[in-house]
């Protein structure tokens, strides 16, 4: 096959990785940055050009696109999957994923298990937004945040007043959720591919930190999941429609909840944990959906 990999920066451990495993399987690939694709998006033949190339003969597409490209990766993914070049995610469920509060209504209307969270846009509505999560202490989350950026630990009633109201007052969008003091500043990545968790790790926050990202010091371990979270973690990955994600819960008093679905998943932490070759598998599952789309009998 002949698969891009849209990434910003070819040198990232899971773009490497992506890179090798696909040319140890066979494959042709080609890291693009996502910024430098452009395209004609009214041409009746929709193409993509690349450094004054136009880009063709694409099987599949790798979607590797970070959060603050959101709005532009998605629209170049886009036309990718107009070409007919099959998307590992496809760019409506990156999009669907990359909204956390769509993300979580979403869940919540399927039955899964999220930890109680509201949103609320006038500080008349604090008061009543913080007894509708169970008062302090509690979590204050920047919509727009990533790797734990902007997500606050609010102590008493009066600091969450106080930190709500401040981010009211820059008009950022926040949502306030209970704070699960039973997961010891822990959390659980499941990595999902197609309907499997084929790998899953315990991330435990430094000494005093409550938020448990590799990216703010936190450190992955193996854990193992019950067979409801493996169930649940698959469920949420198909109500996202995404096929590969990493699905993060915390372990709370009330049953495994899910904080939140990840559609462009890190490699480094999972495979260092795990052992298991997880580019490989991303891969493997490439081949197998496009096989099963060449399958297809063309509509006429
Ligand atoms: P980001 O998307 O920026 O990583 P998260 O929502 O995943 O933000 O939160 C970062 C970390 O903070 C999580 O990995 C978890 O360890 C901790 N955390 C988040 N929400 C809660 C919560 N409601 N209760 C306890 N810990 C939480
Ligand atoms: N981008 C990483 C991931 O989604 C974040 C890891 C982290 O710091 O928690 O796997």
């Amino acid at each position: 096959m002949k698969i891009a990999i849209l990434s910003r920066n070819a040198k990232l451990y899971s773009t490497v990785r992506l890179v090798e495993a696909a040319e140890a399987r066979g494959h042709e690939v080609r890291v693009l940055d996502v910024l430098r694709c452009y395209m004609n998006i009214t041409s009746h033949n929709p193409s993509i050009h690349y450094r004054g190339e136009a880009l063709t003969g694409f099987d599949a597409v790798i979607p590797r696109i970070g959060a603050s490209v959101t709005f532009y990766g998605t629209a170049v993914l886009r036309q990718f999957e107009m070409m007919n070049v099959m998307p590992l995610n496809e760019s409506v469920a990156i999009s669907r994923a990359r909204d956390k509060l769509r993300s979580m209504q979403l869940l919540a209307r399927k039955g899964i298990g999220l930890p109680v969270t509201g949103f609320a846009s006038n500080p008349d509505d604090i008061a009543d937004l913080i007894a509708q999560v169970g008062g302090a202490p509690l979590v204050i989350k920047l919509l727009q945040g990533t790797q734990g950026i902007g997500v606050v630990l609010a102590e008493t009633h009066n600091a969450a007043e106080s930190v709500i109201q401040a981010f009211m007052g820059l008009k950022a969008n926040i949502m306030v959720q209970e704070f699960i003091k039973e997961a010891k500043g822990s959390d659980i990545r499941c990595f999902v591919i197609g309907d499997k968790v084929v790998a899953a790790m315990k991330r435990q926050g430094g000494e005093g930190e409550f938020r448990s990202n590799l990216h703010r010091g936190g450190s992955g371990s193996l854990v193992r999941l019950t067979p409801e979270e493996r169930s649940t973690a698959v469920r949420a990955a198909k109500i996202m429609g995404l096929n590969v994600c990493g699905v993060d819960m915390l372990r709370s008093n009330h049953g495994s909840v899910i904080m939140e679905v990840n559609s462009s998943p890190g490699l480094q932490g999972i495979e260092n944990v795990s052992g298991k070759d997880i580019a490989g598998l991303i891969i493997e599952f490439i081949e197998k959906r496009f096989e099963s789309l060449e399958t297809v009998t063309p509509k006429s």
